[in-house]
């Protein structure tokens, strides 16, 4: 059965992962209400700006809807700014009241703005677990992992910091495989569900 896979529409490149998951043979459908979150079987969280998609999940109504389901085994993937988001704990998470808010779907610490501190943007061929050859990875503002749990996978590095994580079903990356042609990081997620 094709799965039915929403990507959240509040804020970031929601357009981008709509492509990229239905070419990688998903059912995708935007994700902005309480009863669209509850209509999908996974969710994909874009790159963006985590601060201002926490505040929109909070002013939608969706950020404890949004956290229930991943606590209840919703599989997730987030791509930057999804990634940030799905840590359970975030450093330099923001100035407090407007701060990235943790959804704690990936046993995980993730410093936002890591890269970003040395050089805003870059993009690099790098080794990914799992997929041949390399993957070529579009960093914007990008964030890295600082701690993991014993039960996540890091699947790729940059910069000798974890970029792409797995933990059961739900994957986070630090970079943006929807900004390039290539699927195969989706079909992972794709083809897991
Ligand atoms: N720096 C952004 C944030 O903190 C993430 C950047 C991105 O998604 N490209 O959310």
């Amino acid at each position: 059965m094709t799965a039915r896979v929403g990507v959240l529409a509040l804020q970031g490149d929601t357009r981008e992962h709509l492509a990229a998951l239905t070419e990688a043979g998903a059912q995708a459908v935007t994700v902005r209400r309480r009863a669209e979150l509850d209509s999908v079987d996974a969710l994909v969280i874009p790159g963006g700006e985590s601060t201002a998609m926490s505040k929109l999940l909070r002013e939608f109504e969706l950020l404890e809807p949004l956290r229930a389901r991943l606590a209840d085994g919703m599989p997730a993937y987030g791509s930057c700014a999804g990634m940030i988001l799905l840590a359970t704990e975030i450093a330099d998470a923001g100035v407090p009241g407007r701060e990235a808010l943790p959804l704690g779907a990936i046993d995980m610490t993730v410093r936002r703005n890591a890269f970003g501190r040395q050089v805003d943007s870059f993009e690099g061929d790098i080794a990914f677990d799992g997929l041949e050859g390399s993957v070529h990875a579009v960093f914007i503002r990008a964030p890295w992992v600082e701690r993991v749990g014993p039960g996540v996978e890091v699947l790729a590095r940059a910069a000798g910091h974890p970029v792409a994580v797995r933990q059961g079903r739900t994957l986070a990356t630090a970079f943006h495989p929807e900004m390039t042609g290539d699927r195969r990081v989706h079909r992972l997620f794709v083809d897991s569900l």
